[in-house]
């Protein structure tokens, strides 16, 4: 029998979970991984996230526990890689307008506190404080998270290639996966098109595409359609002094609630609605209208533009949740397909390595199996 370690591993996807995974691996002196990706590494979601690491919005207890150990380990990744993974500390801000609005964010805090998440809510005095630049118009009720954080994915998934390459990993980009060679129910080998790759074990990292590759083995990754923008600024003057995400209510120019990051460049990144909300308008005056939007709270935005960025599709399983682990029909191919992907990766890539080098069923993962669908 071979032993975990001379064990071929195929990682199909170079998004932030398939480079996370990638990297845990190589720390175990697993040397031999290859990665295949379609495009470039974080070309997928990753590269349209808005990159809110946080376990604020998320229920019921167990989901936001799982993202609020992953949001924890991200201090550790970066003290582990010892390079620029472009995190930015500081935490999240946000505000509400409306008495309805100022409600439900008085109880969503209160029930964060009671799970013991850092949280509290504020004063406006207290919000000016921390961001004295910040233009709120009324404030009806506030809050500040403290734990929260952002990441630039790029410098994440290029520090953990740098890694990975290392020790040994070979990644192959522009290389899509079509097909798998199947024998005495085990995948044996990964094609693309003018490759094939020898395997004992395959972790299906491929974001929205799961499902489709997946049926090619008759295996059923149930996944609902979410597209989302996240809009780019030129970059400016900077904008938040202390925090590190901001959140604004709705106001009389723009009917949604918009988030707000800046990255070390200087520039924006503007998203409207939830983390989870359905946009598809990727034109030139939806981008206009949501910097202006953010101009009125933030005055040193000056005369940035803004710059109209395509549509990105969130790997979104059908229920919401993560859907991790061996599948039962094919019991060397394992999946990690996620919303929230940026949040979870570090928790994943450790989790996921531990299952697939020590052949143990980590019970964090039980609810995130695949066959709850059956
Ligand atoms: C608009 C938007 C906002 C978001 N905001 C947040 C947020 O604030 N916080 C948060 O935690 N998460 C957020 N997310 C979700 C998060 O970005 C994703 O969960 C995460 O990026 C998923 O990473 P992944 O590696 O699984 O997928 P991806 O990044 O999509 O990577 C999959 C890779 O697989 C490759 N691939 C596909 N098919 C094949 C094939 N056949 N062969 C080879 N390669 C293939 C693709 O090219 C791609 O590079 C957001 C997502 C979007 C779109």
């Amino acid at each position: 029998m071979l032993s975990t370690k001379t064990k071929k591993i195929v990682i199909i996807g170079a998004g932030i979970i398939g480079a996370s995974i990638a990297y845990f691996l190589s720390l175990r002196s697993h040397n031999n991984v290859v990665v295949l990706e379609r495009e470039t590494p974080g070309s997928g979601a990753s590269g349209h996230s808005f990159a809110w690491v946080n376990a604020f919005g998320k229920d019921p207890r167990d989901y936001h526990t799982l993202n609020r150990r992953s949001l924890d380990m991200w201090y550790r990744m970066e003290h582990h890689l010892d390079t620029d993974i472009g995190i930015h500390y500081g935490g999240e801000m946000r505000w509400e307008n409306t008495k309805e609005g100022a409600l439900q964010l008085q109880q969503r805090i209160r029930k964060l506190q009671g799970w013991g998440y850092p949280c509290q809510l504020i004063s406006r005095d207290e919000m000016l404080e921390l961001e004295p630049g910040i233009n709120p118009g009324n404030v009806e009720s506030a809050s500040y998270s403290n734990a929260d954080i952002h990441v630039e994915t790029d410098k994440f998934i290029s520090a953990c290639f740098t890694r990975t390459q290392a020790s040994g990993t070979d990644i192959y980009t522009q290389s899509s996966v079509i097909d798998f060679e199947i024998q005495n129910d085990k995948i044996v080998a990964v094609k693309t098109e003018d490759n094939e790759f020898t395997c004992d074990i395959v972790v299906l990292a491929n974001g929205t595409d799961m499902t489709k590759l997946a049926s090619l083995v008759d295996i059923h990754i149930p996944q609902q359609f979410s597209p989302g923008i996240i809009i780019k600024s030129t970059s400016c003057d900077t904008v938040l002094e202390n925090i590190a995400i901001l959140h604004a209510p709705s106001n009389d120019e723009y009917k949604q609630h918009i988030h707000l990051r800046q990255l070390y460049d200087g520039s924006l990144r503007i998203g409207q609605g939830t983390q989870e909300g359905i946009n598809r308008d990727d034109s030139q005056q939806h981008a206009d209208v949501l910097l202006s939007c953010a101009k009125a709270f933030l005055p040193a935005i000056g005369n940035a533009s803004a710059i109209a960025t395509p549509m990105g599709y969130r790997p979104m399983p059908l229920d919401g949740f993560p859907i991790i682990g061996y599948t039962e029909s094919l019991p060397n191919m394992y999946v990690a397909l996620m919303h929230s992907g940026v949040t979870l990766a570090p928790l994943i890539g450790e989790m996921s390595t531990m299952e697939i080098m020590d052949d143990v069923r980590i019970d964090w993962f039980e609810p995130y199996r695949l066959d709850r669908f059956n």
